[in-house]
């Protein structure tokens, strides 16, 4: 079951409540050179990135947002902002969408104040940003180690500082390159407040072992229901972040996509080129407009496959250089090899 939060709206996209997961990233351009950082952000929105991220390290930097929000209205782009206030009451003022702060960093109380009343004033929210590496040195001091408990104590103090000033419209983040530390800092926060939580594992390396950390790391959260908006953090391109985050989202059945595959791993029992075939359905599954969401079993041979295929929309049990084909649980013909993605194409879309 889905964790109940709160709904922070970011521009157009809603995160929280039983809102989409949100899928964000961040550009690693400068936000200043703004060409190029037009160029990543066009490439991030094709990808299908939902929430953009830029970092704003001086007030200057501040003013190049008046021109991402003149050529991109309604994408909803984040600021973030460490160690003065002022770049964050610029970047609001410059019509941010949201603000990446942690308020016990940015300076003065009064200062804190100030950010909070410019951002009630625009309607817009603050996602604190909590990581194991930089936690407060009272906070250190009292834990010994940036362990769970720690994060998640410095997370609930940024948190104070806003309510403290009557400010609710906010989403967390407590991130930590230890997986098993981040899992544990995100329970803790989910069972103590109803914010919206941006789940990440942060400095989780380049993708090969990135994708498997976040998708350990994140995926384990959202199966229990924790996470609204997630960040697959890696040292690469950011697009490739945003396809990882969507894949990992696939694999968990959380994303609009129609068609889910389940398919065998292949093993000496089984006749024809499975893993061509799966390749090449892959290829395909995009193009493919059955009228609801459907499974699809591509399976090896006659041991687990009927089982399978029964149990899905539609399916293949192979066998030696052709395939049963399954619609609906009912076993319909068989079909040569060479004819079984066209026959799947045909298929799925009268379904
Ligand atoms: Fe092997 Fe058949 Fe299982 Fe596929 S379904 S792994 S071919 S036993």
């Amino acid at each position: 079951m889905r964790r109940i939060t709160k709904e922070i709206k970011i521009n157009g996209c809603v995160i929280g409540g039983d809102n989409p997961i949100a899928v964000q990233s961040m550009l690693n351009t400068k936000t200043d050179d703004i060409e190029a950082s037009c160029r990543q952000i066009d490439a991030l929105l094709s990808a299908g990135c939902d929430i953009i991220r830029f970092a704003v390290p001086d007030i200057k930097t501040a003013d190049a947002i008046y021109e991402y929000k003149t050529r991109y209205p309604s994408v909803p782009f984040v600021a973030d902002i460490h160690f003065d206030h002022r770049i964050a009451l610029r970047c609001i003022e410059a019509g941010i969408d949201k603000i990446r702060i942690n308020p016990g960093n940015i300076g003065s109380e009064q200062g804190v104040k100030d950010v909070v009343s410019a951002a009630k004033r625009k309607n817009i929210p603050i996602r604190i940003g909590v990581n194991g590496g930089s936690l407060e040195k009272h906070i250190l001091q009292k834990y010994g180690a940036p362990t769970a408990e720690a994060i998640a104590e410095s997370a609930f103090y940024h948190v104070s500082l806003l309510e403290k000033f009557d400010f609710s419209d906010i989403v967390i983040s407590v991130k930590s390159s230890d997986l098993k530390t981040m899992i544990q800092a995100n329970r803790i926060i989910a069972a103590k407040c109803d914010y919206p939580l941006h789940l990440g594992v942060t400095e989780a390396g380049v993708a090969r072992t990135g994708k498997l950390k976040s998708a350990v790391g994140i995926g384990s959260l959202l199966c229990d229901g924790i996470g609204d908006t997630v960040r697959v953090s890696l040292t690469d391109d950011p697009v490739n972040e945003v396809k990882a985050a969507k894949e990992l989202l696939d694999a968990l059945g959380m994303t609009d996509d129609k068609i889910t595959v389940v398919s065998c791993p292949t093993c000496g029992r089984t006749q024809i080129d499975l893993i061509k075939l799966c390749e090449a359905f892959d290829g395909i599954k995009n193009e493919l407009k059955p009228s609801k969401k459907i499974k699809v079993a591509l399976m090896g041979c006659a041991v687990n496959g009927p089982g399978e295929a029964r149990e899905c929309d539609i399916g293949i049990a192979g066998g030696k250089g052709e395939a049963l084909l399954f619609k609906n649980g009912t076993p319909l013909y068989k079909v040569e090899y060479d004819k079984i993605l066209q026959i799947l194409k045909e298929e799925i879309n009268k379904l």
